[in-house]
């Protein structure tokens, strides 16, 4: 009997407990889903699982040594992926069709820069550039790829699955009762909702749990080779990902929601509207997820008061310092309407509908209007 064995922190072993009965049993699906929010490793036990297929070894898989196993980590392996790709990308050339006087990037070359950062790092949460879709074509090369005949388990990778758009994902269903056998698709996303339910109900569904505090240090301390700070960890919502993103990023980023809540409190607008815009000119918040992530710390600023009023440990005890005893004494009424407003404020910038700068501008104006005094 074949044993496995996946690696991963303890949060995600029921997880693994499930993959590896499906492994023993002979009864792998054809497709499995992994969801969980960014940053958590979604891509990472993707990976891992590619490796347990794809093994040759004879009783001890991922043996991490054979030849598949090394391919399942290698950035030039890109049929072993699918990853969104902007549209001027997307619909280069393809590795077959170019010819040796093409000098322009092939699809297969933007999808390897791709999963180099994949590789590099799999919990990453800005490898992808904003508005990176899986079109209908690159989902159809898929069944150009299964064309050559193989003998041995053949792994993709679909990484932001939700990302395919409506036809694309009804090419995908169309691939999936096409493929040969001994065809896996692993399939991530931070949304299961996203998907349709055709291929939500063809899948073994995974939702990873945020890890604990001690797991996300542990797994910077290995990485970073320093120990993330107290209000890096309560950024990071039990997510290894966002915990490096905030370690990289949370000084400036802190520092400039607690400027927003003082400022705007006092009515300082001149001061206000001059340093968003510099902001957004330093390229500090300027696209959707960066936006998307000062919001959520202008959130978690907002949200710390409360707490503080109400005597409970604050999730950023180093940023907190630096907010003025004025924004401490506001009313529940007055954070709770804020609140809201920094998250009718996400929405909008999420949704596009919104320049960023007139988002961030008017939500300056309007984040404690009414309660000023
Ligand atoms: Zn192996």
């Amino acid at each position: 009997m074949i044993e496995y064995e996946l690696q991963g922190p303890h949060s995600e072993e029921r997880s693994r407990i499930r993959l590896i009965s499906a492994l023993r049993e002979g009864r792998f699906p054809q497709s499995v889903l992994i969801d969980g929010p960014a940053g958590i490793g979604k891509k990472k036990l993707a990976m891992e699982l590619v490796r347990a297929l794809m093994c040759t070894h004879p009783d001890h898989r991922p043996c991490g040594e054979c030849f598949n196993c090394k391919m399942a980590s290698n950035p030039e392996a890109v049929d072993l992926w699918l990853v969104p790709l902007l549209a001027k990308e997307a619909s280069a050339k393809s590795a077959a069709e170019a010819t040796s006087k093409t000098t322009a990037k092939t699809v297969e070359e933007y999808t390897k820069e791709c999963v180099e950062k994949i590789v590099e790092n799999p919990y990453s949460i800005e490898y992808l550039p904003p508005g990176a879709t899986i079109s209908v074509d690159l989902v159809r090369s898929l069944t150009k790829r299964f064309a050559l005949k193989s003998s041995g388990v053949r792994c993709v990778i679909i990484a932001e699955a939700d990302r395919m758009n409506t036809s694309a994902a009804n090419a995908f269903l169309k691939t999936l009762e096409e493929v040969p056998p001994n065809t896996y698709f692993i399939l991530t996303t931070e949304s299961r909702d996203l998907l349709l339910e055709t291929i939500r109900s063809r899948c073994l569904s995974l939702h990873l749990q945020p890890w604990t505090d001690d797991e996300v240090r542990s797994e910077l301390e290995h990485r970073n080779g320093e120990a993330p700070s107290a209000d890096v960890l309560g950024l990071s919502l039990g997510s290894p990902g966002r915990a490096m993103f905030f370690a990289e990023n949370a000084m400036h980023l802190t520092e400039l929601a607690v400027t927003f809540v003082n400022k705007s409190l006092e009515g300082d607008f001149s001061f206000l509207l001059k340093l968003v815009a510099e902001k957004v000119a330093d390229k500090v918040v300027d696209d959707v997820n960066n936006v998307a992530l000062f919001l959520d710390v202008l959130s978690f600023v907002l949200a710390d008061i409360v707490r503080r009023q109400s005597g409970l440990s604050l999730r950023l005890p180093s940023a907190m310092e630096g907010v003025s005893e004025r924004a401490l004494n506001l009313t529940p009424v007055a954070l709770n309407e804020a609140l809201k407003t920094v998250q009718d404020t996400a929405r909008m910038v999420a949704s596009r509908s919104v320049n960023i700068l007139v988002a961030l501008q008017s939500l300056a104006i309007k984040l404690f209007d009414g309660y000023r005094q």
